[in-house]
């Protein structure tokens, strides 16, 4: 089996697609749950698929040092490690190696640093992040590059950007070609139009199966992201996939979805079920809030989420308030779902016709407020 993507239906900007991988096929825009440590934070694989995640993303960096790629590997990779058969996205270690590590230190050749872990000295380099990301068996590996801080002036943006750009060229050499197994690129370039444009056509020239846009939702805002990718996108070729990476809330993957992003991963339906946030179709509620202490009604009264089909805001606000651990369960569990049902709205506009149509409603309804209290 082929890795590639098929575009089946354009809408303005937007693309409604599938991705074919060794581990399955992927309905595009798609939204990746994040399994930081082979395992989506209280969640169990089944109930993952049940929300209608078709792909999972893994983290190099957690894996790397706990447990190890090559245990992973040992033990059948990570599909069979954590017990989830479909498609897995790795990310590169670059990201989290900024984000968690101390004493880091970037050279040409790649970066030392210590484990916040145990305090070990590490290293990764284009060459190894590939290797562990084909000893993890990820369906996609991730490009090693170096996530640009924010804000960065224009000069130290463009050496970051030109050092990811050369390791690009090692991270295409270093990754093996197998049937289903695709490499994607990373275009930085911070908030600079001509720095985008310059990596994307570096990134062409070396030739991946998919292209993603790092270095956002770093702090900039939503209106400069959209005018990034209004400037990155038309860079890119129209035949593969188009990545945002760690993106976002869900305005946000409308309005990119909108600009044709085709994949999304981010912490923050799981992270927020953990803080008692739940996303539903009137926005964002915090269910710890008193508010919420003898209402009967679910989460969301549209939504068909388990969460929602069994339990009351006033059951989840007690688990809450007692530390329960089936309290942040449930709304991870209903955020996923939500999270999917947008996507799967959006995939069904494109099809339709009618993106625009549903970004208008998804906005009125999104901002429009909670359901009255009773
Ligand atoms: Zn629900």
């Amino acid at each position: 089996m082929k890795f590639g993507y098929e575009k089946l239906k354009q809408d303005g900007a937007a693309r409604r697609g599938t991705i074919t991988t060794a581990h399955g096929t992927i309905d595009t825009p798609a939204f990746m749950p994040v399994g930081t440590a082979a395992t989506v934070k209280g969640m169990l694989p089944e109930q993952v698929a049940e929300t209608g995640a078709q792909i999972l993303l893994g983290n190099t960096y957690h894996l790397m040092l706990r447990p190890g790629a090559e245990r992973v590997a040992e033990l059948g990779g990570l599909h069979t490690f954590m017990n989830w058969d479909k498609p897995i996205l790795t990310d590169s270690g670059g990201y989290q190696v900024m984000s968690l590590s101390k004493l880091r230190k970037i050279t040409e050749e790649g970066v030392t640093f210590q484990s916040h872990v145990d305090g070990s000295r590490q290293h990764l380099s284009p060459e190894r992040s590939i290797e562990i990301q084909h000893l993890l068996d990820a369906d996609i590996t991730m490009a090693f590059d170096e996530c640009t801080p924010f804000p960065a002036d224009e000069e130290t943006a463009a050496e970051s950007m030109r050092l990811s750009m050369r390791w690009a060229v090692r991270s295409k050499e270093a990754f093996q070609q197998r049937d289903g197994y695709g490499l994607f690129g990373i275009v930085q370039g911070s908030i600079y139009p001509e720095l985008r444009e310059e990596s994307a056509e570096a990134l062409k020239e070396i030739g991946f199966d998919g292209y993603a846009i790092g270095g956002l939702a770093v702090g900039e805002g939503q209106e400069l992201m959209f005018q990034t990718l209004e400037k990155t996108i038309p860079h890119l070729p129209e035949d593969r996939p188009r990545y945002l990476m760690g993106v976002g809330k869900p305005p946000d993957l409308v309005g990119a979805v909108m600009r044709g992003v085709d994949m999304f991963d981010c912490v923050l339906p799981t992270r927020s079920g953990r803080t008692a946030q739940a996303f539903t179709r009137r926005g964002t509620i915090n269910l710890m809030n008193a508010r919420h202490a003898a209402d009967p009604r679910p989460i969301d009264p549209d939504c068909q989420c388990y969460a929602c089909r069994n339990y009351s805001r006033a059951y989840i606000n007690h688990l809450l308030k007692c530390q329960e651990m089936l309290g942040p369960m449930l709304i991870t569990r209903h955020n996923l779902h939500y999270y999917q049902e947008l996507m799967a709205g959006m995939r069904s506009a494109i099809e339709q016709g009618a993106l625009q149509q549903f970004a208008v409603n998804f906005e009125a309804q999104y901002t429009g407020g909670d359901i009255p209290e009773i």
